[in-house]
């Protein structure tokens, strides 16, 4: 018996270094989810950038509020009476910060299904070292894969899994990419029993 379809929209917050990597994002998220049970997804690129608001950004941190940010997507595609049939998660080369937190490189409002993903702290230059899309792109993939996790009610897991809790570039890059077995089993059990 299969899951009920999933559908996700992927909303570019910026132009740069999101648009040029969402093919590849669809591909990867699509063998990510068929590796987890769950074939039947609708995934999709939102056509416009949504900047997120001003009121969202700290000029004294130089960063945005990831839940801020999470937030006006969620009343932005609200309105649009898009939240509750698809995931929505933003995708943005932004700098996003939590309270009590340097920075995130996401967030994700559950309950809503909306979540964002902040990507400047993912890219090697960010750190000086050479410049290597193929590196940031495995690395978005990784977050955003770790945020839909969380849309699809999965806490932070401790095994070689992408739901690690990851604090620091270096620890996205030693978790995989795929959900580990319990988290794969515990996808097919909450979304089956939420979905029907
Ligand atoms: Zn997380
Ligand atoms: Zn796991």
């Amino acid at each position: 018996m299969g899951v009920e379809s999933v559908n996700i929209l992927i909303v570019p917050l910026t132009a740069h270094k999101v648009l040029e990597f969402t093919d590849y994002l669809i591909d990867e998220l699509r063998e990510i989810l068929r590796d987890a049970g769950i074939d039947n997804v609708d995934l999709v690129v939102w056509p416009e950038v949504v900047k997120p608001p001003m009121k969202c950004f700290s000029w004294e941190r130089v960063q945005y509020h990831a839940n801020c940010v999470a937030r006006h997507l969620m009343e932005v595609f609200q309105v649009l009476g898009l939240t509750g049939k698809s995931f929505v998660i933003g995708v943005g080369c932004l700098d996003g910060y939590e309270h009590g937190l340097n920075f995130v490189f996401g967030e994700a409002l559950p309950e809503y299904g909306v979540s964002v993903v902040f990507t400047k702290r993912l890219r090697p230059e960010f750190y000086g070292e050479r410049v290597d899309f193929n590196l940031y792109s495995e690395r978005l993939v990784k977050e955003v894969a770790h945020e839909l996790g969380h849309l699809l009610r999965l806490g932070h897991c401790e095994n070689y899994c992408v739901m690690r809790f990851s604090n620091s570039v270096f620890e996205v890059d030693e978790k995989p990419k795929y959900y580990c077995n319990s988290c794969k089993s515990k996808i097919r059990e909450l979304y089956m029993s939420s979905t029907k």
